[in-house]
């Protein structure tokens, strides 16, 4: 049953101002609410509710025109208490160190909801990786991974991509990384598949959304065929599920990325959008659509909107006119603590990031447990034992849904969140 009762230990520390966004805030919100159903220990809620570690440097590179630069970088871990921390890491102008600390938070939340034995953390370095050579983004990868290496290593911290970085910044991280000419692929995941990367690691965190959805539907009784969907963000993951959701017979009707957005009501071919990026560099412009932007797409009448960009872009000045009846999170940390509790009123169902976007992490689970073995799968292994993780952990979250009556961003909260306290518990650390 609920424990509704409010703990009057929570301390007054993280205090929202009306129309602030802190994504660390944001974070904190969740796990407070979480905290409150499962009635934890004072010690407990303190040892989860902040980061273990927050490491900040900064790393000064010659540029190619000769000038010096210097960028900070971060890197958080929140949590090591199941296992080594793992969180990718994000390039970008509008890093912070609020945002590091709810991604790593996320990243502790997600590991534990698909039940593998990571904890959770996030990197970022401040920059514009769309103003940099391939050369300038290696001198600043290897110098961050410099910067940060005494507190990264396959059984203390292992990163990843995420935002603006891709297999071949996870192969810089392994050559950084590696003394005395021996290369330690377990450090990082996401690398290349030649150079010890996992089979289906590319396209994981689409499949996995995939996976989600497809369990979705069955529960709502809710067919994906015809079914029209907007994509908000065309990334990594933006891409690989808006292939995967045309090929179940989906209508792509809008997609935005950091350019702009396109519309259209005969719908998008994603493949062929693919290629276009690959030419253009963005999806604006694409043949016979009309240009949108991210407010019209999210409230487009639809019937699965897919956030899969940055942080905070479903709030609640947007909520309220969103009309799908399906919100995969793609992104970490896509909806606003106010616009779930609009959502939750409209009955829209979020699947939400910490169990939607886990594909990633799974699949960069089993390349770390391939990397230490020397021994690798085949995709087919790699999509079976990732399918059968998420879809236990799809049905473990809709059961604690129905038993406590909540969302399903707080049920998966819930197991996540009575996991990690469960083994803090065994573990004797008061
Ligand atoms: P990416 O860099 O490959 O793609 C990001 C996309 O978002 C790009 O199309 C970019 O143009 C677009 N974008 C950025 N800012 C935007 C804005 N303000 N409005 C509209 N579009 C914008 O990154 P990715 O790896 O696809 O990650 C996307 C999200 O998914 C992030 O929140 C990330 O943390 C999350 N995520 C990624 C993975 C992974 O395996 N890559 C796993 C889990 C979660």
């Amino acid at each position: 049953m609920p424990q509704q009762a409010k703990i009057h230990y929570i301390e007054p520390v993280i205090q929202k101002k009306e129309g602030d966004y802190d994504p660390f805030i944001e974070a904190t919100l969740q796990f407070e609410n979480a905290a409150d159903y499962l009635d934890l220990e004072p010690w407990i809620y303190q040892r989860l509710k902040y980061p273990e570690r927050e490491l900040i440097v900064h790393i000064p590179i010659l540029l190619d025109n000769g000038t010096a630069e210097t960028f900070t970088g971060f890197r958080v871990q929140h949590s090591t208490i199941r296992g080594p921390a793992k969180g990718g890491i994000r390039y970008s102008p509008d890093a912070s160190l609020s945002e590091c600390k709810a991604l790593a938070s996320w990243m502790t939340w997600k590991s534990a909801v698909i039940n593998i034995p990571f904890g959770g953390s996030k990197g970022a370095v401040i920059c514009d990786p769309t103003q940099m050579s391939e050369n300038e983004l290696k001198k600043l990868t290897k110098q961050y991974i410099n910067a940060i290496r005494d507190i990264i290593g396959p059984y203390k911290d292992i990163p990843a991509p995420d935002m603006f970085t891709n297999s071949q910044t996870m192969a810089w991280i392994a050559d950084a990384y590696t003394q005395n000419g021996q290369l330690e692929p377990a450090v990082v995941t996401g690398k290349p598949v030649f150079l010890g990367g996992s089979l289906g690691r590319e396209d994981a965190t689409g499949t996995g959304l995939f996976y989600m959805l497809r369990e979705a539907s069955k529960y709502l009784d809710f067919p994906l065929a015809d079914k029209k969907v907007v994509v908000l963000g065309f990334g990594n993951v933006g891409s690989s599920i808006a292939k995967l959701v045309h090929k179940a017979g989906c209508k792509i009707i809008a997609v935005t990325d950091i350019y702009g957005g396109i519309q259209s009501k005969k719908g998008i071919d994603p493949f062929a959008l693919k290629e276009h990026v690959g030419k253009n560099g963005s999806i604006v412009n694409f043949p016979e659509t009309v240009p949108i932007d991210n407010e019209g797409l999210i409230s487009l009448p639809c019937d699965i909107l897919i956030p899969a960009a940055v942080e905070g872009q479903i709030n609640k000045n947007n909520a309220d006119d969103i009309k799908a009846k399906i919100i995969l999170e793609g992104a970490n940390g896509p909806t606003t603590v106010d616009a779930d509790d609009i959502l939750k009123e409209k009955e829209t169902l979020v699947i939400p990031d910490i169990l939607a976007n886990a594909g990633g992490v799974m699949v960069s689970y089993l390349e770390w447990v391939q990397n230490l073995q020397r021994y690798f799968f085949s995709e087919e292994e790699v999509l079976d034992k990732t399918e059968k993780k998420m879809k236990q952990a799809f049905w473990e979250v809709i059961k604690i849904m129905k038993d406590y009556k909540v969302s399903m961003r707080e049920a998966a909260y819930i197991l996540a969140v009575g996991s990690v306290a469960k083994t803090l518990r065994v573990l004797g650390r008061n």
